[in-house]
């Protein structure tokens, strides 16, 4: 039985985009394949108070959970491997940090006194990281120290490590996650620079106990010994962490390097249960070794930057496995797609799923693809502003309403067939304020929706300004849209589809954040299924 919470620190050194996210993400599953409780944290050291207004194009997808939280795009591979919910608490950036700390100044909670890096900061970050360990649900927390040791701006976090080293003890331990580059002159793997960044945690205090080495070929035993000798870290705590084809191996790749086993010994926690990984296994077999292949396009104007569709492409794949089949997205940048174009860019796609997205840039493309796959009988999923196109579409092409548009690209259009939400009008700030997180919806029966849900209410996160207005209701339906999913509260707009079609379905919300390996979401089973019929 374990007593005390553990508090697992995960470091990156010598450059960023090593996967501390996929790393944290996998050892949280190897624990909870044993039977623990664990959650993961990130900690983000940029002044913003989240990512919600940062572009795509600056930190990837901005990934929103049940509670509303904007947060980091690694938030959404924790759920996906653990198949449990985060929440606002698992993702603190500098910015929340200081803000609560000036907003107490303020109020006075620190009167008479100086407010100070060490220890206001850093009292404040060790908080936050305490209250998931506080809420007596998790046995392991890991938190994931955003950035590379050495930015100026990461300071304060591995202070507030080092003092929670002490505080806890041997309840506490880090993990450094570092690059070996392979220099292909001398056809050797380099330690030199891990040993640097090593040194340079040991000189903030730090001395990491694990060190998971990313590298494209096997580290040998010489290389660990070498590492081990030079860093005070123990040889069998030296891991490699082998580039995999794809992020759920990694789990399995560190359940052969005994990661997990490593992790519990210096965390005291005797006689652990056996890894049951079944249902995982099962999924990477499916998803490895698939009978058939299709083409699908995604629409969207982000798409040089893959990672700003993170968890759409995360539910393809989810999806493709239980279909058993391979789904190769075909990435579509909107602005290239005209009426004119549009049979030669995606005539030869079996589905097209339109991204969500905000503002002009690209819309005419987005509306033009929707067209098409209206009228050719193509599968058509669109997501949120994908959703909204579908009703402009259908406005303008089926309703007549030739200026039809959203009034955030047109704000002067005479058929505002997407509208300002009511409680939006007055917003003046841009942080926090859109309609976020988790919504009920409730859906028709005898619809494709609930077909494919096979359940009348349903909860789906959102992240939007704008609404179906429902000034709109009656002529779209008269029409033959079907609006398949009410907000039972609200009343607003959740679902459009089209009966006559094989599969034409627009979601005001975000299903692609809720798709985990152990429970893909449903509504991108059945594209996918739609695509290969
Ligand atoms: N821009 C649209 C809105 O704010 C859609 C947002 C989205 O696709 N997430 O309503």
């Amino acid at each position: 039985m374990l007593t005390n919470t553990k508090y697992i620190f995960v470091t990156g050194g010598v450059t960023s985009s090593l996967g501390k996210g996929i790393i944290s993400a996998s050892l949280a599953k190897l624990l909870q394949a044993r039977g623990y409780t664990a959650t993961i944290q990130k900690l983000d050291p940029y002044i913003n108070v989240d990512p919600g207004t940062l572009n795509p194009y600056e930190h990837g997808e901005c990934y929103v959970t049940d509670d509303g939280a904007e947060t980091d795009l690694d938030l959404g591979h924790y759920e996906r491997f653990l198949n449990t919910p985060t929440s606002q608490a698992n993702n603190v950036t500098t910015g929340r940090i200081y803000q609560s700390v000036i907003e107490k100044e303020r109020k006075g909670e620190f009167l008479g006194k100086t407010v100070q890096v060490i220890p206001h900061i850093t009292d404040e970050i060790k908080n936050r990281i305490k209250a998931l360990g506080n809420t007596g649900k998790y046995q392991f927390v890991i938190t994931e120290i955003g950035g590379t040791v050495g930015d100026i701006e990461s300071l304060p976090y591995i202070e507030a490590v080092r003092q929670l080293k002490w505080e806890l003890e041997s309840d506490c331990i880090v993990i450094h996650l570092t690059l070996l580059p392979y220099l292909a002159t001398s056809g050797e793997l380099k330690t030199k620079p891990t040993q640097h960044s090593v040194k340079l945690l040991l000189e903030y205090g730090v001395q990491p106990d694990v060190l998971v080495c990313r590298s494209e070929y096997p580290v040998t035993k010489d290389i660990k010994k070498k590492l081990a000798l030079f860093c005070n870290v123990a040889q069998d705590a030296v891991i490699e962490a082998l580039d995999a084809s794809t992020i759920y191996e990694v789990p399995l790749l560190m359940e052969k390097e005994n990661l997990d086993l490593i992790v519990l010994k210096k965390l005291n926690v005797s006689n652990p249960p056996e890894v049951r990984l079944d249902a995982w296994k099962n999924f990477l077999n499916k998803l490895t070794n698939p009978s058939k292949e299709i083409h699908i396009g995604l629409i969207g104007k982000y798409v040089e930057l893959k990672d700003s569709y993170k968890s759409i492409s995360e539910a393809i794949i989810h999806a493709g496995s239980v279909n058993d089949c391979k789904v190769i997205v075909d990435w579509i940048h909107s602005e290239s797609l005209t009426e004119e174009n549009i049979q030669s860019k995606i005539g030869n796609l079996k589905a097209i799923l339109v991204a969500p997205g905000f503002g002009n840039r690209g819309i005419e493309g987005k509306i033009a693809a929707i067209k098409y796959a209206r009228e050719n009988k193509l599968p058509f999923l669109g997501i949120c502003l994908g959703m909204q196109c579908a009703a402009i579409e259908f406005a303008r092409n089926v309703l007549g309403l030739k200026d039809a548009h959203s009034r955030e690209m047109n704000p002067a259009t005479s058929s505002p067939v997407i509208d300002l939400l009511e409680n939006q009008k007055n917003v003046s700030h841009m942080g926090g304020t859109m309609r976020l997180g988790a919504y009920q919806c409730e859906l028709e029966e005898g619809t494709l929706a609930y077909k494919i849900y096979g359940q009348k209410n349903i909860t789906e996160r959102h992240r939007h300004r704008y609404e179906f207005n429902n000034e709109y209701k009656k002529q779209f339906t008269e029409n033959g849209m079907v609006l398949s999913g009410i907000n039972p509260n609200a009343g607003l707009v959740e679902i459009i589809e089209l009966p006559q079609h094989p599969f034409f379905i627009g979601v005001q919300f975000h299903p692609e954040y809720k798709s985990t390996v152990e429970n893909p979401h449903p509504l991108f089973v059945s594209f996918i299924k739609a695509a290969l019929n």
